[in-house]
């Protein structure tokens, strides 16, 4: 009988010092037929990683010894492009920004549900190695499309998921028109519809001006009456 191959597995690597969360994480992901291993420790996490191939990392923040953000930080400085699902209990905006900076690709924040993090690995997974980053700007707002984040001079905007989805759209667009038939192809995902979004799209593009740019901030989003909406400068 010929031999079988074994199947390319996805192999993941879990660093998690808390013993209960670890175990559930890698039994979790072993039945998606993954190949999981694990870490209690930062040390030991680098030294894995120097050791095997991994196709990507879910990696706490919080370790007893060197934290999440030095292990990736050691990780980014020698080029491993692995990709990084931090695990995190800090939520702020600055404790994002400092992970982003470090490299991570995708946060989520404890506690989780499971799916939420399968479905976040999953799509890094997906994901071409090197398109780690996905920081979209114009003026003082940035975007973090990973993340879905979004700040304007330094202050988050709170956003719901279509207002980030929107944002991103105009971003990817900006200095040219995006029209409504655009946004509801691309974004509304609804091409077959008996009767138009144009009303949905107006509020919707209205509240998330009102959120992009507030009082005294520069105008960003600008309504071309009867064509649709343009995200730059004023001047451009
Ligand atoms: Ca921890």
């Amino acid at each position: 009988m010929p031999a079988v191959d074994a199947p390319i597995s996805t192999r993941v690597l879990v660093v998690e010092d808390e013993q209960k969360t670890r175990e559930s994480l890698v039994e979790g992901l072993r039945l998606e037929m993954w190949s999981v291993a694990s870490a209690g420790t930062g040390s030991e996490a680098i030294t894995l990683v120097e050791r095997e191939p991994f196709d990507l990392i879910v990696l706490d923040w919080m370790l007893p010894d060197r934290d999440g953000i030095d292990v990736l930080q050691h990780l980014r400085s020698r080029g491993r492009r692995i990709p990084v699902l931090m695990l995190t209990a800090k939520t702020t905006l600055n404790d994002r920004v400092i992970g982003l900076d470090s490299g991570a690709d995708d946060y989520l924040a404890k506690p989780f549900a499971f799916a939420e993090l399968l479905a976040r690995c999953r799509a890094l997974l997906r994901r071409p190695l090197g398109t780690a980053g996905g920081m979209l700007r114009c003026a003082d707002l940035q975007l973090d499309t990973r993340a879905r984040v979004a700040v304007r001079a330094g202050q988050q905007i709170p956003l719901t998921p279509r207002e980030v989805d929107v944002l991103e759209y105009l971003l990817r667009y900006q200095g040219q028109i995006v029209t409504r038939e655009m946004l509801e192809r691309d974004v509304w995902k609804q091409t077959h519809r008996m009767t138009s979004l144009d009303n949905v799209i107006d509020v919707q593009m209205m509240r998330l001006r009102r959120k992009v740019d507030g009082e005294g901030a520069e105008r960003l989003i600008h309504t071309l009456r009867g064509v649709g909406y343009r995200l730059g400068k004023e001047s451009e």
